[in-house]
């Protein structure tokens, strides 16, 4: 989709600020339609939200949530499969999205006691939940009680929740026995090893245990989740739930699901040309040849030593070619790697397994937005700095432009979650933002050298002006609120929920957003 008009100047002369040369290495964000609506047209409405609720300022997009949803549920009805979609809460701590998810098909992944009561609370039943995570007794008891799926991490927690089953005299717990680990041929280490889950080889004993608990516990399923983007290890783990099944049902039990866990993941970015040559150059960068690009030399996860280098990139692919629904897609058209080599899709189909999914950020995806208003401008006159690091992962002055903004790097968590995207300006004054282009750094609010929003140059289309503001697109996912603290007695943002009408904005802060209309017609 096209990007926001706000961010198309593409001038190319005279930017030669914050250590870069050349051509400005934009890395502009995928915008789809609603978002970039909101930041095309929006700017004198998300400047009145700023100056009424305060930087920063989350926005969130509940309408596109369910849209997400459906993107999902295609791709089950393209595999003629039944089963779940499951959002995994612990990517946005939203009312507004949780409460319009509950109107769609979907249901829900409660990874603490906190967002169990939340839902809850939003009008979700235990039917529709299932709890992961490390669970302490409470979140287990409130779980059974409500009758949510358990997400079960090994033999332990089973016979902990049966002990409360039956201690409490609770209905028959259904859970799904999550597994680690996975193996093709013999001793071949195929998927990662995990803090959790029961590692595939050790099933056997898994299943002696909940075989003594079967009173108190019903096994629904097997399932994963894991943290890579590698199809082929998700095959393999996938194939690995399947032979687990068989072995489930050889075993007296009748278990129907399949849960193939979250990790769909989003491209953040708009064109694929922009990351390559981003990562290329700073590659270059931290080579040594080419100014630096980052504060400090800061190379991500790369690093000189003896003059090779060394390391690797610790970012996401934020320009990916296949994420969210279209990800499951190819995982389920993807041949079995030892079960004969027919698509995934189609012997979970034949096996008549429901299917379970867990996404969190692919199902946030262009769902909200971070604002931040900017406080002041420097010039640092410094030269690129190309010195040894301080050990705090910054040098000391690179050369260029300072820009504070009002939030710190806790409440727009991109570049902690190595995401490196271009935020979008929005000037005060609702001009076009249009210039000769210009490189930043981007610093927060706080007295801590490593508040830094991001430790590379930003390159944006003018130089910011105190007022104007920065906003970054979908956040929604784990870079909202995940991090964001009361540090230094800052404020932590507000959160607001936005939904257009013709050509109006309207908003309400986020916990009081309900899915209805009011009487007299108004929408919450
Ligand atoms: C975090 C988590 C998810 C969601 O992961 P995403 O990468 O956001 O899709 C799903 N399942 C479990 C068990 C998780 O811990």
């Amino acid at each position: 989709m096209s990007t926001a008009g706000t961010n198309t100047a593409r001038n190319t002369a005279g930017i030669n600020a914050a250590g870069t040369a050349g051509e400005p290495l934009y890395l502009e964000p995928r915008l789809e339609r609603r978002s970039a609506a909101l930041l095309e047209s929006g700017g004198p409405f998300l400047h009145a939200l700023v100056d009424a609720l305060g930087s920063p300022l989350n926005i969130v997009l509940p309408d596109q949530i369910a849209r997400n949803v459906e993107r999902f549920r295609s791709v089950f009805r393209h595999h003629r499969l039944t089963g779940r979609i499951f959002f995994a809460h612990k990517a946005n701590r939203s009312s507004a999205l949780v409460r319009r998810l509950v109107t769609t098909d979907a249901a829900l992944d409660a990874a603490s006691l906190g967002e169990l009561q939340h839902a809850l609370a939003s009008g979700w039943t235990g039917d529709r939940i299932m709890t992961t995570g490390p669970k302490d007794p409470e979140f287990l008891w409130l779980a059974a009680r409500t009758g949510a799926v358990v997400n079960a991490d090994g033999p332990d927690e089973v016979e902990q929740a049966a002990a409360l089953v039956r201690a409490y005299d609770l209905p028959r717990l259904r859970a799904v026995l999550r597994l680690s680990e996975f193996e093709t041929s013999g001793t071949t280490l195929l998927s990662r090893r995990s803090r959790f889950g029961t590692p595939a080889r050790s099933l056997k004993d898994l299943l002696d245990t909940v075989d003594r608990h079967r009173d108190a516990v019903e096994p629904i399923g097997v399932g994963y989740h894991l943290d890579t983007t590698s199809l082929d290890e998700k095959a393999t783990a996938l194939e690995g739930c399947l032979r687990a099944m068989e072995e489930m049902r050889a075993r007296g039990f009748s278990p129907r699901a399949v849960d193939v866990g979250g990790g769909f993941g989003i491209s953040y970015l708009a064109h694929a040309e922009q990351w390559a040559r981003y990562t290329t150059e700073l590659t270059h960068a931290v080579m040594g040849r080419r100014p630096p690009m980052t504060w400090g030399g800061h190379g991500y996860g790369l690093r000189m030593e003896s003059g090779t280098l060394k390391g690797s990139l610790s970012l996401y692919p934020a320009h990916r070619p296949l994420a969210g629904a279209d990800y499951l897609d190819a995982l389920l058209s993807r041949p079995a790697p030892a079960l004969g080599g027919r698509p995934l899709g189609t012997l979970l189909l034949e096996s008549l397994h429901d299917l379970y999914v867990e996404p969190g950020r692919a199902l946030v995806d262009q769902c909200g937005l971070t604002l931040g208003r900017v406080l002041d401008v420097r010039h640092t006159d410094t030269g690129p700095d190309t010195g040894p690091d301080t050990g705090s992962g910054m040098g000391t002055g690179s050369g260029g432009h300072l820009v504070r903004l009002a939030m710190n790097a806790g409440d727009v968590g991109l570049e902690d979650h190595g995401v490196l995207m271009d935020p979008v300006l929005l000037p005060r004054d609702g001009t076009p933002a249009r210039g000769d282009g210009a490189a930043v750094y981007l610093m927060g609010n706080l007295c801590l050298e490593a508040d830094l929003i991001t430790r590379r140059a930003v390159h944006l289309p003018r130089l910011p002006r105190p007022g104007d503001l920065l906003a970054f697109p979908n956040t929604a996912g784990y870079c909202m609120d995940f991090g964001a603290t009361h540090a230094q007695r800052q404020p932590v943002a507000r959160k607001v929920a936005v939904h257009r009408e013709g050509e109006s904005w309207h908003w309400c802060l986020d916990e009081q957003y309900w899915p209805i209309t009011r009487p007299g017609g108004q929408r919450t």
